[in-house]
């Protein structure tokens, strides 16, 4: 105990005193805090801003965060800019629920304006499932080696925030180190980069405080690190589709998604409600991997349908999403990638690898091609 109790007020107080370096504003008169949420010392409020400007602002979000970090009795702070209509732009204390301190769920302005891009990395994909348990990490790891494998300079961003299953897959461990005291140096196995939520949030974080920790963490992995050039960049999506994957989905300058999903799952609408989350926010989805898609026999090498198979293909037609195929559920995937040694490098002639190979080629022409699309000039018809 004895430690000071940081208020609103204090918070609100000491905010007046970060000004909006275009107008000279301060940012609560301003009204651009919002969502204010405080929780045993940890604290995470939104500045609304004009689309428009949000790529100038990092540095007044980090002055906003740094302020507030220096009261008393502050533990962590998360700020995050949001281009919510200005007519909204006013505190609402604990209005805020749980997991989304920016209150409402925000567009990105088309994709273009609120995210600042990152410097050195062409493609930032992102990996998701409509729940949790359909093998959305070991396709992460064994997609990431693929692009990898295909000769690409590849970074893998494990942002699954409740179960961070990377470092075991990709075989690394231990604390980031920095060599400059700013930037975090990524750590690397199998030609890949790989940071990791579980090597930033200790691993007895309450759930209940995941959710709010997501925006400043996520900033850490995408900005705080040193990624150097990368080709692309696989980020490990939190299982689900709640708020705290949305606002990922809203911070991260994706090139697209790929969404993870079972024969199952897309019979019970979970993979659709991953592709509408991506829609909602204009990201477009590159297509979707159906995994533990039928059962290949480890003695016979027979194939057994378990589920009726064929469903996720004509749901993804049906969908108008790319099927980009089927990994079967075979116990050699699942013992490669829980041991560290994923099955594209570890046994890579092997048929599943080789099935991981071609979803690789085929996320890369997705993303080329959309590249290729932005780049075009827009014909405007009046
Ligand atoms: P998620 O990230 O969706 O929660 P994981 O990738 O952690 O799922 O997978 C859950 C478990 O299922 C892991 O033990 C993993 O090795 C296993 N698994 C995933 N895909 C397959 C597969 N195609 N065949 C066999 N086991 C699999």
């Amino acid at each position: 105990m004895g430690m000071a109790q940081v208020t609103e007020e204090l918070i609100l107080d000491a905010l007046k005193t970060v000004k909006d370096p275009d107008n000279g504003q301060d940012v609560v008169s301003a009204g651009m805090v919002s969502g204010l949420v405080i929780k045993d010392g940890n604290v995470a409020f939104a500045l609304e801003v004009d689309p428009q400007r949000g790529p100038n602002l990092e540095p007044l979000r980090k002055a906003a965060e740094k302020t507030v970090h220096a009261l008393d009795g502050v533990l962590s702070v998360s700020v995050v800019l949001t281009a919510e209509a200005q007519s909204q732009a006013q505190v609402t204390p604990h209005a805020a629920h749980e997991g989304h301190p920016g209150g409402q769920a925000v567009g990105r302005g088309n994709g273009q304006g609120m995210i600042p891009s990152l410097p050195g990395i062409k493609h930032v994909i992102a990996v998701a499932s409509g729940k949790g348990g359909v093998g959305k990490s070991t396709v992460s790891a064994n997609l990431a080696l693929a692009l990898a494998a295909d000769g690409r300079k590849v970074g893998m961003m494990d942002a699954d925030i409740y179960g961070p299953s990377q470092p075991r897959m990709l075989g690394v461990a231990g604390q980031p180190q920095t060599k400059d005291g700013k930037t975090l140096e990524p750590m690397e196995n199998y030609g890949i980069k790989v940071m990791s939520m579980g090597l930033l949030i200790p691993e007895d974080t309450p759930m209940i405080w995941r959710g709010p920790m997501v925006m400043s963490a996520i900033q850490q992995l995408l900005r705080d690190v040193n990624w150097g050039e990368l080709d692309v960049l696989v980020v490990d999506m939190p299982p689900g589709t709640g708020d705290a994957q949305l606002t990922m989905a809203q911070q991260v300058p994706l090139a697209g998604a790929v969404i993870v999903s079972t024969p199952q799952d897309i019979a019970l609408l979970d993979a659709r409600k991953g592709l509408n989350m991506f829609r909602k926010v204009e990201v477009p989805v590159l297509g979707i991997i159906e995994n533990m898609s039928y059962f290949a026999c480890p003695n016979c090498g027979h194939r057994t349908d378990v589920f009726s198979h064929g469903g996720a293909h004509k749901e993804a037609d049906r969908l108008g999403v790319e099927f980009l195929g089927e990994i079967p559920l075979d116990i050699e995937i699942r013992e490669t990638s829980d041991s560290g040694h994923p099955i594209v490098v570890s046994k890579p002639d092997s048929p599943h690898a080789k099935v991981f190979r071609e979803i690789g080629a085929r996320v890369w022409a997705k993303l080329d091609a959309e590249a290729g699309a932005k780049a075009m000039p827009k014909i405007v018809v009046q």
